[in-house]
């Protein structure tokens, strides 16, 4: 099989979809790989490196979208690519259809196979390609929540760790999913001391058992929230009702019980966030300030650590991308219940019930 990889063309977009490992792998089992020129080097990977595990390079976006029979992809197909979409051809990317309807009706028309990361079920009906970007945006969290509560960066002048004779920072982290986890970890790491509120008393009783003692676990009700938001430095958002809008845990009026400048960090913002004040940033201009606390609601984080995210995402995806290349698309996903769970849109029909139904159509 033919597999392209385009360079991703977003703003703020370093990731892309095959690294060389992936090269070699597939051109190992007899399929051809094409890379567009300069694809990787967001991620620091040269044209050189892919060439020398096999790839060929090719000059242009169009000549990857002409001759691939299977595209791979970070984003969803911007305006600019939807003419190069080839009917017959398979995409396999983030595309997030629910929240794009223009993007939906491009593609239904363009009659390619679209394979979702985000729809990818694994076994026990978890989404196994959306894990590895929380865990980056997890840890990450604490990284920026850090940096901003730098004086210089408009935050209250605290180091996490705090030093021999002085406290470290409190961090408090709302939700113990992936993001939260992850978060407490680094933070817990750092030597700050970390609250982490959770609704699911199992998701407490395995962070009580793995996370070291300074992360203590609280229930998440509205009483607990305040009394944490009182002590905390530094406050990560991580909270998530699957399908549905984050709620506001913490409202306007209770910015106030924190100390002034202390940081607020939203990760949940791509769902819309669980502070009411909370407002979709970029990575050019990532924080604001309301009511005197610092407020950081970047929605793609994992785009600023091109590197580790790249690295990350393939090493879930590439063994779907083998799969396809080596059994054949139809007959991959006819083997594979969870990859078949991943096609959104299939010769012009939207072909999951989640992306129809928001649609208001019947699948
Ligand atoms: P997850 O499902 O693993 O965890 C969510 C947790 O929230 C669950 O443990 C759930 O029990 C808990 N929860 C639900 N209601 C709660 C409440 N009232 N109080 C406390 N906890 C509650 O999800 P995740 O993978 O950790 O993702 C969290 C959010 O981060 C999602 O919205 C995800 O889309 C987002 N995210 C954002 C970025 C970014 O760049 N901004 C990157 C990755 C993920």
């Amino acid at each position: 099989m033919i597999v392209g990889v385009p360079k991703e063309i977003k703003a703020d977009e370093y990731r892309v979809a095959l690294v060389p490992a992936g090269v070699e792998e597939l051109t190992r089992s007899g399929h051809r790989v094409l890379i567009q020129s300069g694809a990787g080097l967001g991620s620091g990977i040269s044209d050189e490196q892919y060439a020398q595990h096999g790839a060929e390079i090719v000059p242009s976006a169009a000549e990857v979208w002409r001759r691939a029979e299977l595209v791979v992809k970070v984003k969803e197909p911007l305006p600019q690519e939807w003419p190069l979409l080839q009917a017959g051809q398979t995409v396999f990317t983030f595309f997030h259809f629910a929240a794009d309807a223009e993007l939906t009706q491009a593609v239904l028309r363009s009659g390619i196979t679209a394979i979702a990361y985000e729809t990818i079920q694994d076994e026990r009906g978890r989404l196994p390609l959306l894990t590895p970007m929380s865990e980056v945006a997890g840890r990450m969290s604490i990284q920026e929540g850090a940096k901003y509560l730098e004086r210089p960066f408009e935050g209250r002048g605290i180091l996490l760790a705090g030093v021999p004779g002085v406290p470290p920072a409190t961090v408090t982290i709302l939700g113990a999913g992936v993001v939260g986890s992850n978060a407490a970890r680094v933070a817990a790491g750092l030597g700050a001391n970390v609250f982490i509120l959770d609704i699911n008393l199992d998701r407490l009783r395995y962070i009580d058992d793995t996370m070291p003692n300074n992360v203590t676990t609280v229930f998440s009700n509205r009483h607990n929230i305040l009394e944490c938001l009182r002590l905390s430095d530094l406050i990560i958002g991580a909270v998530l009702i699957p399908g549905a809008k984050a709620p506001h845990l913490v409202r306007r009026e209770d910015l106030k019980l924190m100390p002034p400048r202390a940081v607020v960090v939203d990760v949940a913002i791509d769902q819309g966030g669980c502070f009411e004040t909370s407002r979709p940033t970029t990575h050019a201009q990532p924080t604001y300030i309301v009511d005197d606390i610092v407020h950081y609601c970047v929605t793609n984080m994992p785009g600023a650590v091109g590197r580790t995210s790249t690295y990350a995402l393939t090493n879930v995806t590439l063994p779907y991308i083998l799969h396809l290349a080596n059994r054949g698309v139809m007959q991959a996903i006819r083997e594979h219940p969870g990859l078949r769970a991943g096609v959104n849109i299939h010769a012009g029909q939207i072909t999951n019930a989640a992306v129809a139904e928001s649609f208001g159509l019947k699948h």
